[in-house]
């Protein structure tokens, strides 16, 4: 038999993930602070509690899905916090997307409670949450991975152990860092393409064969028409909303400071997307960027 979940953050994401963990038979005791995320997730089939740490007494895993690191450290230790009711061998699993120095403090609380902590931050969205194959990034001790991961591979499709603590969150951000990175790359050839007098499909099947070629191109094109499913075709609908892109580089630039790195486009990227994330942007998908980028061009 699977352990049992207290799931704390029924959300957007922690909703469907829940949701999975029921269909497949997994014991599930859920909470929110929010009336509305309790009464989707029970329209949903999820059993909810008034009292968190209720379900954390009865639970073998407290699984949090909240905003922020904030919200993960306070549920963990205001009194009366997640902590204070566990049973002894309880994991803590926090799979929200927080800084990783948070991420580590975070274990560093269970553990020095008596108990066994990961961090398991995911990517895929809604979409993926709801279909189940979000992917995992984890980190934390080998063996407190293998426990957890039947429960990972109920909600995603690809799981990775990533290293010790805080190091799913790292390899979270780096990735997202990339992708922040390169979505700004391929909007701008675009608009210098446009510029130019270059076709767009042209463009496309130029770099999609060549070295420039990368996910936020072939996936994530952001001009209507060489891939029919990316956000650009539908009014930039997320797909991943710049709110969200705006978050993971804030974060990114968080880690990038602790550990003195010089890397520039990772900030850049970070102010672009902040930036974009202050007007309608937040909502729209990040590809969206490639708007501003022709908004903001002169014309020679
Ligand atoms: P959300 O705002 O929809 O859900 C968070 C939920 O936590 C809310 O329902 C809120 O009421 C609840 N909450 C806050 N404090 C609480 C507490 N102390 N106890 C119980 N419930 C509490 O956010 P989301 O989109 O579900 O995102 C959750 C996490 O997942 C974030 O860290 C986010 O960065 C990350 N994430 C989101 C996406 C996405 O596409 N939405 C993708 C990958 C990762």
């Amino acid at each position: 038999a699977h352990p049992s979940v207290a799931f704390i953050g029924l959300g957007n994401m922690g909703g469907p993930m829940a949701a999975n963990l029921v269909q497949a038979g997994v014991a599930v005791s859920g909470f929110d602070l929010s009336a509305e995320a309790v009464a989707i997730a029970r329209s949903k089939g999820i059993e909810t509690v008034t009292d968190p740490l209720e379900a954390v007494a009865t639970s073998d895993v407290v699984l949090t899905m909240l905003p922020s690191g904030q919200h993960v450290l306070s549920a963990y230790q205001d009194s009366p916090g997640l902590l204070s009711a566990a049973r002894p061998g309880t994991i803590f699993l926090d799979c929200s997307t927080i800084n990783i120095s948070e991420a580590q403090q975070a274990a560093e609380l269970a553990e020095r409670a008596g108990f066994r902590a990961a961090d398991a931050p995911v990517s895929g969205g809604v979409v993926g949450a709801e279909a189940g194959s979000l992917a995992f990034m984890a980190g934390g001790r080998p063996e407190v991975f293998e426990e957890i991961r039947p429960l990972l591979e109920i909600m995603g499709g690809r799981v990775v152990h990533c290293g010790g603590s805080g190091l799913g969150q790292a390899a979270k951000l780096c990735n997202n860092m990339i992708l922040g990175v390169s979505q700004i790359a391929v909007a701008e050839a675009f608009v210098l393409g446009e510029r130019l007098g270059l076709d767009h499909q042209a463009l496309y099947d130029v770099v999609s064969n060549a070295s420039g070629q990368c996910w936020a191109l072939t996936t994530n094109c952001p001009v209507p028409g060489p891939v029919p499913s990316s956000p650009a075709n539908r009014d930039f609908t997320p797909g991943f909303a710049g709110a969200l892109m705006a978050k993971d580089l804030t974060l990114a630039t968080n880690a990038l400071q602790d550990q003195g790195v010089d890397a520039q486009l990772g900030r850049l990227a970070a102010a672009i997307f902040s930036e974009f994330a202050q007007g309608p942007g937040a909502r729209q998908d990040f590809s969206g960027i490639i708007e501003t980028i022709r908004d903001n061009s002169h014309h020679p």
